[in-house]
């Protein structure tokens, strides 16, 4: 599956054609939390997009979060392995791959694209599996907790 030709319409349709099959109500607050997933370029958790939400829509968070299980069952969105306590979740189409940084001290999160990357996975077929989208997850430190950078501030105090 190619997520590069993206249209929030066809992104809608996914999702009323998911709903239609496990027979459940098109209420316009799970598309209204659709759409401003569609509008967030960053990773969001739950709450937060509650909150956002209700600026202008009367959403409770159990709705908000029943609607991002629905939409993680169709693979509109993904939820990634950090964030600690807190899920986070991204959407899928209209982004290109990228891959993640995660610093392991602080939890600091950094995209990146990888073209050598793209061009090896998109060759890479499996016989019995069929890919529909990859993440990278690389963990370290990043700089601001490195202790190299830290003992530097130390001096320049001295
Ligand atoms: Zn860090
Ligand atoms: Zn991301």
């Amino acid at each position: 599956m190619v997520k590069d030709d993206f249209s929030y319409e066809s992104v809608k349709d996914i999702f009323t054609a998911f709903l239609k099959k496990k027979k459940m109500r098109k209420t316009p607050e799970r598309y209204a939390i659709l759409e401003k997933i569609y509008q967030t370029e960053m990773h969001f958790d739950a709450e937060t997009l509650c909150n956002v939400m209700q600026n202008e829509y009367r959403v409770s968070l159990a709705t908000v979060y029943n609607t991002i299980e629905l939409l993680l069952d169709c693979s509109l969105i993904v939820k990634h392995p950090f964030g600690g306590q807190t899920a986070k979740f991204e959407k899928t189409f209209g982004k290109q791959t990228h891959h993640h940084l995660i610093c392991s001290k602080c939890g600091a999160v950094k995209e990146f694209t990888d073209k050598k990357i793209r061009t090896m996975l998109k060759t890479k077929t499996f016989a019995t599996f069929e890919t529909t989208h990859y993440s990278l997850y690389i963990y370290g430190i990043c700089n601001k907790c490195k202790p190299s950078n830290k003992r530097k501030d130390k001096m320049l105090l001295v």
